[in-house]
């Protein structure tokens, strides 16, 4: 789920800069982050989100709320994508389990 730009953003634009992959675009004078651009900032030089880690302001931009079972579901791909011989262990693991 991607980042979000809240009420709370005083519009300085640091975020603009900030973000590696170039999610954070200006509708008229405010900021908005793409969500189909938005990569929470993985696979990146970064290990945190540099939009909410250059804000000035506590909560300009905010993680939005993942539903339980996308973030399940995420975590699953991710770790059986990094296994070998998942075909023999996980998948039977998930489907046995499930
Ligand atoms: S989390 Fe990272 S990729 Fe997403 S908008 Fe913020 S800086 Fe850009
Ligand atoms: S860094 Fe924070 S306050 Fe500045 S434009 Fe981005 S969200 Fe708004």
């Amino acid at each position: 789920m991607a980042y979000k730009i809240t009420s709370q953003c005083i519009s300085c634009n640091i975020c603009l800069s900030a973000c590696p992959v170039g999610a954070v675009k200006m509708i008229g004078d405010r900021p908005w982050i793409d969500p189909n651009l938005c990569t929470n900032c993985i696979n990146t030089l970064y290990t945190v989100a540099q939009c909410k880690a250059g804000c000035p302001t506590c909560n300009g931009c905010v993680k939005q709320p993942t539903d339980y079972w996308e973030g399940w579901f995420a975590t699953y791909n991710k770790l059986v994508a990094n296994l070998t011989n998942k075909q023999d262990y996980w998948e039977r693991w998930f489907n046995c389990y499930s």
